[in-house]
């Protein structure tokens, strides 16, 4: 009926605010390049308005012009200004357009007048406001050339600066604010225009008509300001990078892509070291709600950073680390007058006399620290020892510097403090002179020695990814790891799950006879088997056989040549009815009863005791043999506190104080000593801790001449959460054999359960019912904590997927849980899934461990059987 509807782009067409900094529109490609991705916008019905730098390099060549005393010098550096522009019209086979001609001519003209006229700071601004008029009409000529009819916009005829109260005349001119309301007028004059404009990013004019600058991240506040003033779709920054990620790529290059943030916590990331954005830039959107979108130039088919209002369908998740580098803390310790009315304020109004700007602010009772960041404060020597001496006045004074600022950024930092024990549990070790929570709830701040920190942020930004607090599973939120995006790709070879491609559809076919069903996959045993057996300095290896009892699996191993290590007689019974009898065994059991020791002293099996109990009360049952002496180190390692087997909060072992105790009662009973063992928890990553317990044990057997091995335990964790680093066996065998080299007297024995077993082992489930409540979407599949414990008694993270639409969008969040009565019966939470329909088949992975054998019958349901494949 309305018969205007068919022009293109609509009247009431969306706009898109685009803009490209100094290297992207340096060269003659990349102004292609631009022209395309223009182009695509508009094929999309959209309006387009095109914000620019200057060229790169060009706005320091302005700014050295202005700091030229001689004319004669300032109208050289004008002329070679001109000449760059020159160069790429000439590239660009473009004649002189009009435009960019009067530009050149009036900065030739400033060049050679000087400040005179205007005044310093307005000449200062005007001058180097050129760069971008200059780019600005550089590109309308080469896009209208190239057939997409551009106009050139003044930016200073729609940035209107604002004058605030504290401004002085260089603020005012040089790093100036605008008034960024939106403005309906603009939009519709610039409509009736055309569809496609050209402005400059970092300038605008104040209310006398002078030409003012917007500071540094001028062009993208730019941006910004025309996204808020025409209420746009969208603002798009294109930039060299793909977005903002959760770590400085530099420092962690296994830092993720953040694909999604709100206004508030990019905000917080940007004004904590991420140098992609300015956080000037955000609040101008903050206010109008208009999204911004950070795009890599040369890379636009990947997804970018999408910033925009606040949104909740999300896991709470820490989403970056950073560091800021070269803090000055300011440390005032009271001189008795603390409680006197007017201190603080006395003290603050040093720094606002001396020009500081304070950002941490860290109070006890006699003392207030505060840091001074240097992005925000032109930060010598000279100004610290002025302020220093003015504070002395009042209190004492100490300068901590050089620092830096470690800052965990994520919406309700408060509720994941629980994750964060790792996180915390490092910075116990160092040296932390200021913790600051921030008091919106979206930081947690550690001020700590410069020098620890490029080696502490990558270490913390993977236990950040270990422990669940960075959640790197929620596909939604986290993308790629730099190194996947911009790395050779050498070490993101991270294995495929054999599940998820060549056996998925053997899984879908077995689901479909009978749910829940545990599926083995025997080659993932194998091949684990084969990574321990590369341990060069390893004289023995047995498998701990409580994380997984198959017999399929215990005759896999069996024939690797593995040992194997028992805790019960039940054990011993079950290996001993599969191995063959020449296979060495051992039998490490807690707390067991008398008569358990006396039937595995009837077996092959080498007896470990772990207390003087045995010894004192059943001495007579030892004599003659040779034992394990298990000792517990005094420390204990591992994924939970539930699985650490060391330190006096564990049970297990014989305290370094009472080893000598227990040498006398061997020896009164004529027991040998032959070997020494430590285990000291599961799950553990890190190749260094099987160095330290295999040099503690070595040093404590120098003291005993009977023993001849040392067995180290298991605990070889294998990594859980998308990205978390695994295991580095080349690492464990060189620290391993350093050792060996020291005490070559030992043989060396381990004893790995979970490693070997975790990842071949997957719990298939199926779909029952599904729930909304409150802000919640449950999942229900037929089984739960009765088949899978681990997460209810460790918090332990076992990946979900949904086996039926593997390829499908994960686009809703769901709590995971079982049919058993009990609260705690939630297998995952905050899972990004596809949308489920009953039926569907769920895969629990790694559930090759600690799975069914920790399984029950509780509420009087079946067990999950087992299946193998090959
Ligand atoms: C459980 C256990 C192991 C195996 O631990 P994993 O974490 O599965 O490697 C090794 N030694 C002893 C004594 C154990 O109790």
């Amino acid at each position: 009926m309305n018969s205007t509807e068919t022009a293109l782009p609509a009247t009431d067409a969306p706009w898109i605010v685009m803009k490209f900094g100094g290297t992207s529109v340096a060269t003659l490609p990349r102004w292609q390049n631009i022209g395309e991705l223009v182009a695509s916008r508009q094929a999309e019905g959209a309006r387009v308005l095109i914000v620019v730098s200057a060229l790169t390099g060009v706005t320091d060549a302005l700014k050295q012009l202005c700091s030229e005393s001689k004319a004669i010098n300032r109208s050289e550096a004008a002329r070679a200004i001109a000449q760059r522009h020159y160069d790429l019209l000439d590239h660009m086979q473009l004649s002189m357009p009009a435009t960019l001609g009067e530009r050149l001519e009036d900065l030739a003209r400033l060049a050679n007048e000087g400040a005179a006229t205007l005044g310093e700071l307005a000449w200062q601004a005007q001058v180097q406001a050129h760069g971008e008029l200059m780019s600005s009409a550089l590109g309308a000529a080469f896009l209208s050339h190239s057939g997409l009819p551009t106009h050139w916009l003044d930016a200073r005829d729609c940035l209107s600066a604002v004058a605030l109260p504290n401004q002085n005349e260089r603020t005012r001119l040089l790093s100036s604010m605008v008034d960024s309301r939106p403005d309906p007028a603009l939009a519709a004059r610039l409509a009736a225009q055309g569809d496609v404009f050209i402005t400059q990013g970092f300038i605008a004019r104040e209310s006398q008509g002078r030409t003012v600058l917007l500071g540094r991240g001028g062009s993208d506040t730019s941006a910004s300001y025309f996204g808020a003033l025409l209420k746009a779709q969208r603002v798009e920054i294109w930039t060299d990078v793909a977005g903002m990620f959760t770590a400085n790529p530099r420092q962690v290059p296994g830092a993720r892509l953040l694909q999604r943030l709100d206004y508030e916590e990019a905000q917080e990331i940007a004004s904590t070291g991420a140098k992609v954005l300015h956080p000037r830039c955000l609040s101008p959107l903050r206010e109008s709600r208009v999204p911004l979108l950070i795009k890599d130039t040369n890379r636009p088919e990947l997804d970018g950073t999408v910033i925009g209002p606040e949104v909740r369908a999300h896991a709470p998740s820490v989403k970056a680390i950073s560091a800021r580098k070269g803090i000055t803390l300011v440390s005032m310790e009271s001189v008795g007058m603390w409680q006197q009315v007017g201190f603080l304020a006395d003290v603050f109004a040093q720094f606002k006399h001396h020009g500081l700007s304070v950002d941490l602010i860290g109070s006890a009772e006699t003392n207030v620290t505060v840091s001074l960041d240097p992005t925000e404060n032109l930060l010598d020597s000279d100004a610290i020892a002025a302020l220093a001496t003015d504070l002395a006045k009042v209190c004492r004074v100490k300068v901590i510097a050089p620092c830096a600022a470690i800052t965990l950024v994520g919406r309700g930092m408060r509720s994941l403090l629980h994750t964060l024990s790792g996180v915390l549990a490092e910075f116990g070790q160092l040296r932390v002179h200021l913790i600051s929570q921030s008091s919106n709830n979206l930081n947690l701040t550690f001020v700590v020695d410069e020098e620890v920190v490029d080696t502490l942020l990558p270490h913390l930004h993977d236990l950040l990814i270990s422990a669940g607090a960075l959640r790197t599973d929620d596909s939604a939120l986290f993308g790629p790891s730099w190194q996947a995006l911009y790395g050779n790709g050498e070490s993101v070879a991270a294995t495929t799950a054999w599940w998820r491609d060549a056996q998925r559809e053997a899984l879908l076919e077995l689901a479909a006879e009978k749910t829940p069903r545990y599926v083995y996959h025997l080659p993932t045993v194998r091949r684990q088997a084969g990574a321990l057996k590369s341990l060069g300095a390893v004289d023995r290896l047995h498998y701990a056989v409580k994380a997984n009892t198959h017999p399929a699996i215990l005759r896999a191993l069996a024939a690797e040549g593995f040992a194997f290590e028992c805790v019960s007689p039940g054990e011993l019974q079950a290996v001993s009815a599969i191995v063959p009898a020449s296979t060495p065994l051992l039998f490490t059991p807690n707390f067991a009863p008398r008569d358990d020791y006396a039937l595995a002293l009837d077996t092959r099996a080498t007896v470990t005791l772990d207390a003087l109990h045995p010894l004192e009360h059943w001495g007579e049952l030892f004599h003659g043999r040779e034992v394990v002496l298990r000792i517990d180190l005094g420390r204990g390692l591992g994924h939970h506190e539930k699985v650490r087997t060391g330190g006096s909060g564990s049970k297990f072992g014989v305290p370094l104080d009472q080893l000598t105790q227990f040498l006398q009662l061997a020896q009164t009973h004529g027991v040998t000593v032959r070997g020494l063992h430590a285990h000291l928890g599961s799950g553990v990553l890190d190749a260094a801790h099987w160095g330290e317990v295999y040099v503690q044990l070595a040093s404590l057997a120098e003291r005993i001449d009977s023993v001849v091995f040392l067995n180290i335990g298991g605990g070889l964790g294998v990594p859980s959460h998308p990205g978390e680093a695994s295991l580095d066996m080349a690492e464990l065998d060189r620290v391993l054999r350093e050792v060996k080299a020291a005490y070559p007297q030992y043989q060396l024995w381990m004893e790995p359960g979970r490693y070997l077993v975790a990842d071949a082992g997957v719990l298939l489930a199926r779909v029952t019912q599904q729930k909304g409540k409150g802000a919640y979407r449950y999942l229900g599949i037929d089984t739960g904590m009765n088949s899978l414990i681990r997460p209810a008694l460790y918090d332990a993270w076992h990946e979900i997927v949904n086996l039926t639409r593997l390829d499908e969008s994960a686009t809703a969040l769901y709590q995971v849980v079982g049919p058993i009565c009990e609260s705690g019966d939630v297998l995952g939470t905050d899972r990004r899934l596809p949308e489920a329909d009953e039926g569907d088949v769920m895969l629990i992975a790694q559930t090759g461990a600690y799975g069914k054998v920790m399984s029950s019958h509780y509420n009087l349901r079946d067990e999950a059987d087992e299946i193998v494949i090959e």
